[in-house]
């Protein structure tokens, strides 16, 4: 366990792998869908280099690319779609992916949203680290922004700037601020690593205000939701009777969900993240508006500017 703790830990930028990375073998979950309430099967696949992370629902034949542009709804959880085939909830898998440093994945599903399991990233990372990880062919490409990029709605806002002189990889700095005294005003800024990630925000379960759910259940949403896959505030309590996992395991949650939507980059992300109670309708804003101009960024591969210790294409 620690020789694959030391081979593939790394903070994105201080020693970032040239070689593109994918799983060692196949491996494969069921779990509750936390909106349609049914059974998923998910597995996740090796896939040949320059596959990039795919999605394939198995039960109507259609991939869907991991890509901002396929991005359809972001009101609940990021949504990504091609025709009828929709598959949601991505965004938990979406960030365990990207911390553990894999390029090119498949991963099968058999219904329209992957299992919630217990609300957080760290069953994704457990299952992407037991089927192991593997370079393979190709030169990593990683998304380098050049100038800052920012969206705004209603006070909220999400941006992505180039590093200071010396930054590398990519880092995150996030508040919130809930009427809910349980949550209140809460801000954390995080480094990029694979440790770091297991360690500070992997755990992080999702959340909801007690309000809500009624409003959710009648939408039809939310129908496998339960303590068991959500904290469920209300006020200044925290209704789930083993507490939070960290006192400030909200806005961690929220950082989890940055890193799993800007990982729909389709490549890691050399830059620094600043946002204000953003979440995932202001994040894809934020790709597309990156993708907007060529003048944003950069796709630089094998090595990140500033780095050197490995050759650039
Ligand atoms: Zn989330």
């Amino acid at each position: 366990m620690s020789s694959l703790r030391e081979k593939y830990s790394f903070s994105p930028g201080e020693a970032p792998p040239a070689a593109r990375r994918t799983l060692k073998a196949a491996i494969s979950a069921v779990g509750r869908g936390l909106h349609s309430g049914m059974d998923v099967t998910m597995q996740l696949k090796p896939a040949a280099a320059n596959t990039g992370i795919v999605f394939h629902r198995t039960d109507l034949g259609v991939s869907i690319p991991a890509c901002f542009d396929h991005v359809t709804d972001t009101r609940l959880c990021t949504l990504i779609s091609k025709g009828e085939a929709k598959i949601g909830t991505i965004e938990h898998l979406m960030a365990a992916i990207c911390a553990s440093g894999v390029d090119d994945m498949v991963v099968d599903v058999d219904a329209p949203e992957l299992p919630v399991f217990d609300g957080s990233a760290a069953p994704f990372l457990f299952l992407i680290e037991s089927a192991g990880i593997v370079e393979h062919g190709g030169l990593r490409e990683w998304l380098e922004i050049l100038r800052p990029v920012r969206v705004e709605h209603n006070g909220a806002f999400a941006e992505l700037r180039s590093h200071n002189q010396g930054g590398t990889g990519f880092d995150v700095s996030l508040s919130i601020e809930f009427a809910a005294s349980a949550i209140g005003a809460q801000a954390y800024n995080f480094h990029l690593s694979r440790d770091g990630f297991a360690g500070e925000i992997a755990n992080a379960r999702t959340f909801t205000l007690l309000g809500e759910i009624e409003a959710l259940h009648k939408a039809g949403l939310a129908r496998g939701g339960s303590l068991a896959n959500a904290i469920v505030v209300d006020g200044e309590k925290v209704m789930n009777p083993e507490g939070l996992r960290f006192t400030d395991e909200f806005v961690r949650h929220k950082l989890l969900d940055v890193i799993g939507d800007l990982a729909l980059a389709g490549a890691p992300i050399s830059g620094r993240f600043i946002g204000s109670r953003t979440g995932h309708a202001l994040n894809n804003q934020l790709l597309r508006a990156v993708f907007a101009d060529q003048m944003n960024y950069r796709l630089t591969s094998g090595s990140v500017a500033g780095v050197g210790q490995l050759t650039a294409a």
